[in-house]
């Protein structure tokens, strides 16, 4: 199976093409086509697996076929535990989606957040964010949710390892219920399940 037999669209097969993947990994096969058909997903992935590019690939797809929207606001959101992993996911995003017209953006604490929320300002296709500095912008009214299309929640059980329980619970809580929901977890103890349960509607699972 290629990415073309994935019927991914010719900007991100060149973008592949460019950074020398040749075939997609399991969770990729897997993964791909689930979320272009608009499908939530519960994925049981570690890093190494490929599973950056098993939702970064289909959802660039989808935000770029469904064409512009209103500049403001943010369509997809991708929760990160660390801001290691949210500069890796963004690059990750900037990097498969570097032949298509899409705006990315990045924010996580230990900064300035003036930088961050100035970005924001004229929205973004794609936030990577983690929790609490996320939490931060939209307590200041520097962003908006009404927009948001598709929720990524990355390394969910490391997430909550860190004790993001009740910051994830604040930003759930704002975000649009009409919406597709992705969630990647390495490992699926009772609290990661909780979480599926509640969020996720009819997933498909995907297992790396
Ligand atoms: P991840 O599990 O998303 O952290 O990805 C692990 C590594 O595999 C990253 O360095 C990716 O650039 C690389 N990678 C992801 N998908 C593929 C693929 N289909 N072929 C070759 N390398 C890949």
């Amino acid at each position: 199976m290629s990415f073309r037999t994935l019927k991914l669209i010719d900007p991100l097969l060149r973008a592949l093409d460019d950074l020398g993947y040749d075939d997609p990994t399991p969770v990729q096969r897997q993964a791909i086509p689930a979320v272009l058909a608009g499908r939530d997903l519960m994925a049981a992935a570690q890093t190494g697996t490929g599973k950056t590019a098993g939702f970064a690939l289909p959802l660039l797809q989808r935000l770029t076929l469904a064409g512009a929207v209103a500049p403001l606001g943010v369509r997809c959101l991708v929760l990160a535990p660390t801001r290691e992993l949210a500069e890796q996911v963004y690059g990750s995003f900037r990097r498969y989606g570097a032949h298509v017209p899409l705006r990315f953006g990045v924010a996580y604490g230990g900064v300035p957040i003036e930088p961050q929320a100035a970005k924001l300002k004229k929205g973004l296709d794609v936030l990577v964010a983690t929790p609490g500095r996320l939490l931060d912008l939209q307590r200041q009214g520097l962003l908006t949710f009404a927009q948001l299309e598709t929720l990524v929640l990355d390394e969910a059980d490391r997430m909550l390892d860190l004790g993001f329980a009740a910051d994830l619970d604040a930003v759930f809580a704002a975000l649009p219920p009409e919406r597709q929901t992705l969630l990647f977890s390495a490992t699926f103890p009772d609290a990661i399940r909780a979480l599926a349960n509640r969020l996720l509607r009819d997933p498909i699972s995907v297992q790396a």
